[in-house]
C-alpha cells in the first residue's frame, strides 16, 4: 500500500501519524493502554491499513505501560527490522502492508508466556475489533452455565 505523506496526515490522527510514519512512541500508561486492558475478546488491526496483527488470545499484562502480546495472530502481516537507534539493538516491528511502525519485540525477559517474547506495541495504532458472538460459542457458554 503506497500513500503520500499528505494522505497519511489526512487519514491518521496526529498521534497515530507520529507513531506509524515517524517511528514515535506514545507515553506509557496512556488512555489507550487503559482501554486496552479492559478490552475483551477480539482482534487488533493496524490503524493505518486495517490489516489484522494480533488478537486477544496473545495479549498479556506485562505491566510495562504499553499493550503487550506474546505472539502475533497474523505473522504474514508483520515484518521485523533490526533497530540500532538510541545506542540499543532492538527489533522493530512494522505492519507489512503499509510499512507503519508499530513498536518493538523484546525477548527472554522471563514472562511466563508460551514464547518468552514481548511485542511492545503502541496502543494508538491498534484498532480493536470485538469478536462477534457466534451461535456456536453462545451455545458453549450456555453449556458451561448448566454445569
Ligand atoms: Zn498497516
Amino acid at each position: 500500500m503506497q500513500k503520500t505523506d499528505e494522505e497519511w496526515r489526512k487519514q491518521l490522527t496526529p498521534g497515530q501519524y507520529k507513531i506509524l510514519r515517524e517511528h514515535g512512541t506514545e507515553r506509557p500508561f496512556s488512555d489507550t493502554y487503559d482501554k486496552f486492558k479492559k478490552q475483551g475478546k477480539g482482534t487488533y488491526h493496524c490503524a493505518g491499513c486495517g490489516a489484522e496483527l494480533f488478537s486477544s488470545r496473545e495479549k498479556f499484562d506485562a505491566h510495562c505501560g504499553w499493550p503487550a502480546f506474546f505472539d502475533a495472530s497474523k505473522h504474514e502481516n508483520l515484518k521485523t527490522i533490526k533497530d540500532t537507534s538510541f545506542g540499543m539493538v532492538r527489533v522493530e516491528v512494522r505492519c507489512k502492508k503499509c510499512n507503519g511502525h508499530l513498536g518493538h519485540i523484546f525477548e527472554g525477559e522471563g514472562f511466563k508466556t508460551p514464547t518468552d517474547q514481548r511485542y511492545c506495541i503502541n496502543g494508538a495504532v491498534l484498532k480493536f475489533v470485538p469478536d462477534k458472538p457466534e451461535a456456536k460459542s453462545a451455545a458453549k457458554e450456555k453449556a458451561k452455565k448448566k454445569q
